[in-house]
């Protein structure tokens, strides 16, 4: 019987003793074995997403062979959207005069309502719907689709302020965060601001 509860005692502290030993070896190997999957899942996503959505922009993905040193695999993520937003930032643009629309698309008082003025001419939602569709609904700096017009901004070649007319000409169409990037004057607070920094923040949340 003292036999019997000496085995018991001895077999309880073995187990005790090894326990953690066991879940720490589990958690390493479990750990190790998502982090990786989870971080190649990332940088997939990653370039999905900016290609689907922004197919005009070249990211250079050297980044990631940079901060392969990194350890923490949540910062070295957050290092790496950083990057690909101060290159979807800093992608260079030049407003260049747009497209024509054939004249039998257009109306009467056209030419006279395009003239610059302080005020926009009273066809202007006219205007922005025939330049969106033009441009095959299509921003014109990083390609984004834009099915709703809604989301459309405008930028113009030449600004009104310096003359520029509203002739579709000089009706650029631009989705929000390259509106954005076009009126920035603070780049770092435009930055800060990018729609597309909420979307490219979510693929690291999701791990
Ligand atoms: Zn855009």
């Amino acid at each position: 019987m003292n036999l019997g509860i000496e085995f018991v005692l001895y077999g309880i502290l073995i187990i005790v003793a090894l326990l953690p030993l066991y879940i720490y070896r589990e958690k390493l190997f479990f750990s190790k074995k998502t982090f990786n999957g989870d971080f190649d899942t990332f940088v997939k996503d990653l370039k999905i997403h900016m290609q689907k959505y922004h197919p005009n922009i070249n990211i250079d993905y050297s980044i990631i062979q940079k901060t392969k040193d990194e350890k923490n695999l949540e910062f070295r993520e957050a290092f790496i959207v950083e990057n690909v937003l101060e290159q979807f930032f800093n992608f260079p643009y030049k407003k260049t005069t747009q497209k024509s629309v054939s004249r039998d698309k257009l109306w009467a008082n056209y030419d006279e309502k395009s003239l610059s003025s302080s005020k926009l001419p009273s066809d202007w939602s006219q205007r922005k719907e025939l330049a969106w569709r033009r441009d095959n609904r299509c921003c014109n700096r990083c390609g984004k689709e834009l099915s709703n017009i809604n989301e459309s901004y405008i930028n113009f070649v030449k600004d009104i302020k310096d003359k520029g007319s509203y002739s579709l000409e000089n009706i650029i169409i631009l989705c929000i965060d390259c509106n954005k990037v076009l009126n920035s004057t603070n780049p770092k607070n435009s930055i800060d601001s990018l729609v597309l920094k909420d979307k490219l923040l979510d693929l690291i949340k999701t791990k």
